[in-house]
């Protein structure tokens, strides 16, 4: 049974879903002004291996991730959300291109970037600009029921009137009072109030029609009109990196409880920070890795999926190009047991073959994953399946590949790595035929030559007792 870290009861929970068998799952997606980094997809990450778990484990998820593509309120450091620049129409006034078309060409950037590192496309990308109506209704109704206030075509949610403001990431309003640094806005009661709408500046390039002002929501009502939307009142699990916990996901909690008087979300999975050379990635430090850097060093997205993999998602993972090095070898060497498989024939004599026992590590594989989906864990049950896999079939005593092979796959799937089977080319192939020959003849001399000339191609050849050899990259 899955047991996850909930950010909103500070302890590890056994999973359970409010219709059996089902799971709805939220994660808030990217603002579409610039490139997604790789701390970001850490966090995509998580969302994706936890529904591969849960489908693993027979649930039937339903996943939506939003694309934010209005205002400019999820760069790391607005402390607030209310105020600076909207990023996307100062990118298109930059590039001299629409709002519409940066947001598009940022969205596809995206979901190209997701395909690659085989992150699971979410059932739906409902983007904020098609849901002013769904947003302005839900203003209307917490204005009706006098939680936010209007001044000048601005609105703002008065926390003062959520007594449970601040029960996810701690910053009650007595804990606000003595240390947020918020912005300040002259409209706003408290300066810990958050803004629902903006009446938007003369020059704002992208703004709506509403009851207040020509203007435009603030972020966090974005993602309480989709969930709201798409999986309605309460969901199960909503996923985001830690520095969406405030004040974005807490402000989420207050308008949409507001709202609804249901309780929003069951489990809230927060990823934490990717680090570089020990400081958080971020746009705002300037020290940060888009998947082109990774793949211009040579690197493949599989290697940098590994990568993000290797530490649990409530830990911090130092970012370094030894990681990515140590990733590649680990792949390397699951692909090539992998490959094995398929061209591994035992020689002997039926009686002698042992069925290698799977179950051991299926349970071990399972347990790692239910323990808040521990993937360094994990993968680590995958290498040892290989290491032990080998060994055998080394000496011509598996048994049953073809069940070693559909294991294999099942844990590849969950955390969604895509296996290769690599063909080895027809040279090298007689090159080793002819070295077994004058193996056969104890030539040892010329054995030698041609294992360095395969070498050479990029192969290693190794010998197995019963005069038979395996091919492997090198
Ligand atoms: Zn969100």
């Amino acid at each position: 049974m899955l047991k996850i870290y909930n950010t909103l009861t500070k302890k590890k929970e056994q999973f359970k879903p409010i219709n059996e068998g089902k799971v709805s799952l939220y994660t808030c997606g990217p603002t579409v002004y610039d490139f997604v980094h790789l701390g970001n997809f850490k966090s995509y990450l998580t969302a994706d291996i936890l529904r591969r778990y849960l489908e693993y484990s027979g649930y039937e998820v339903r996943h939506i991730k939003n694309i934010t593509d209005v205002g400019h309120l999820t760069e790391d450091d607005i402390a607030q959300g209310d105020s600076g620049e909207d990023k996307i129409a100062q990118k298109a006034l930059s590039e001299k291109k629409t709002p519409k078309e940066v947001a598009d060409f940022y969205e596809e950037y995206f979901k190209a970037a997701e395909k690659k590192l085989n992150i699971l496309p979410a059932h739906y990308f409902p983007r904020a600009t098609a849901h002013i109506p769904q947003m302005i209704k839900i203003i209307e109704k917490l204005l009706e029921k006098g939680l936010a206030y209007e001044k000048n075509g601005n609105v703002f949610f008065d926390v003062t009137k959520f007594p449970e403001y601040g029960k996810l990431s701690g910053n009650t309003l007595k804990n606000l009072k003595v240390g947020a640094r918020l912005e300040e806005h002259p409209d706003k009661k408290n300066p810990w109030d958050f803004a629902l709408w903006l009446k938007a500046p003369k020059v704002h390039l992208m703004k709506f029609s509403s009851p207040w002002s020509l203007g435009y929501p603030g972020w966090h009502i974005e993602c309480t009109a989709m969930s709201l939307e798409y999986l309605g009142e309460t969901i199960d699990i909503h996923t985001g990196g830690e520095d969406n916990i405030f004040p974005h996901h807490e402000a989420e909690i207050a308008q949409s409880e507001s709202y609804t008087g249901q309780k929003f979300v069951n489990f809230w999975v927060h990823t934490r920070f990717l680090l570089v050379d020990g400081e958080k990635m971020s746009k705002s430090k300037h020290n940060f890795y888009k998947l082109e850097d990774v793949l211009g060093k040579g690197f493949s997205p599989m290697e940098l999926r590994l990568a993000l993999l290797s530490s649990q998602h409530c830990n911090q993972l130092n970012f370094s190009w030894n990681l990515l090095s140590q990733s590649r070898a680990n792949l390397e060497s699951i692909n090539d047991f992998y490959t094995q498989l398929f061209a591994y024939e035992p020689k002997i004599e039926e009686a002698k073959l042992a069925n290698f026992t799977l179950d051991a590590y299926k349970q071990e594989f399972t347990a790692a994953m239910d323990d808040d989906l521990n993937t360094p864990k994990a993968l680590a049950v995958i290498l040892k399946l290989v290491s032990d896999g080998n060994k055998m079939m080394a000496e011509k005593l598996l048994g049953n590949p073809a069940e070693v092979k559909l294991l294999l796959e099942d844990f590849a799937q969950v955390l969604g790595l895509i296996l290769e089977k690599r063909e080895i080319p027809e040279e090298i192939k007689q090159l080793a035929e002819e070295r077994k020959k004058v193996r056969e003849n104890k030539d040892f001399a010329s054995s030698d030559d041609l294992r360095q000339k395969i070498e050479k191609l990029g192969y290693l050849v190794e010998d197995s007792k019963d005069g038979e050899y395996i091919i492997k990259k090198k």
